[in-house]
């Protein structure tokens, strides 16, 4: 019993009739959490040693490519695939390993464009059916590079995912005082207003045809909210159902600070 109830069982009977003292053994419970820990680093590694090999293997034959574009086409779609089982593989292990608190972060001060450029550059060669564009100041900030670019992976994958081709994708950092605000908007099939509160949940989809038709896991998202709140910031989602979507993260908390308002559908 905790303070309140023996609080509670001492007042109403006026005498104490009894007390009793439940112990748990938490030894098999901690073991189990050591085996899992130890499990899925094993696991980790080897997920991801193969994928590694692929990627470089592919890369390494793009370079000395001598054949038909068509068959430098099927490369391509080759890192596509790899790079996105890469990420859902650090999606899911790093899910399970709950390495998303404040204090497994690692913080550095690193420049915002250097990241956004080497992100942008990546989807621009493996989505080139959209128009993935961003914008930027020079802007600083404090966080786990890692983990930014893991939520940036995953807002932008979605984006890119949940928009048919020859969509629009854009990423934009706005300044104001001391808030960051950064935006990734699309022009997709965007979600329905009943389901927007939803979104962030562990293992949620958007039950609606053009949804379902798309693969996923229902992770990404709520993987997005804790990186964002063990740094700290906001994270929310704006949609029109069948224009699109925009997710918003501040990066820091001044709450006087206006939101950039998206019109739909975007210019690229
Ligand atoms: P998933 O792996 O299913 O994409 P997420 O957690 O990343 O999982 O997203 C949860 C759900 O939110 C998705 O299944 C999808 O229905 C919806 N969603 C996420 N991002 C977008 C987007 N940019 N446009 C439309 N729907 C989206």
């Amino acid at each position: 019993f905790d303070d309140r109830t023996l609080h509670l069982i001492f007042n109403f009977t006026r005498t104490p009739r009894g007390v009793f003292i439940m112990w748990r053994d938490q030894t098999e419970a901690v073991r189990f959490e050591e085996r899992k820990d130890a499990f899925l680093a094993e696991l980790s590694h080897d997920f991801r040693t193969p994928l590694t090999a692929i990627h470089g293997y592919t890369e390494l034959l793009m370079a000395r490519h001598e054949g038909s574009e068509k068959s430098y086409h099927m490369l391509e779609q080759v890192i596509q695939e790899s790079e996105r089982l890469e990420r859902l593989v650090d999606n899911f292990l790093d899910y399970q390993k709950e390495s998303y608190t404040a204090e497994q972060l690692s913080v550095t001060t690193f420049a915002l464009r250097p990241l956004l450029e080497d992100l942008m550059s990546g989807y621009q060669t493996t989505s080139p059916l959209h128009a993935v564009t961003f914008q930027t100041n020079d802007v600083w900030i404090q966080a786990d590079e890692e983990k930014l670019r893991q939520l940036l992976h995953n807002l932008i994958g979605n984006a890119i995912k949940y928009s048919p081709d020859g969509g629009t994708v854009h990423t934009q950092v706005e300044e104001c005082g001391d808030t960051v605000v950064l935006s990734v908007s699309d022009t997709g099939i965007g979600i329905p207003a009943d389901a927007l509160p939803y979104v962030f949940d562990e293992y949620y989809r958007v039950d609606s045809a053009a949804h379902q038709s798309i693969k996923g896991t229902g992770l990404g998202l709520r993987i997005c909210k804790r990186i964002a709140e063990a740094h700290g910031w906001g994270i929310h989602a704006d949609s029109v159902y069948g224009e699109g979507t925009t997710f918003t993260i501040e990066l820091h908390t001044r709450t006087s600070c206006p939101l950039p308002q998206t019109s739909f559908p975007l210019t690229s």
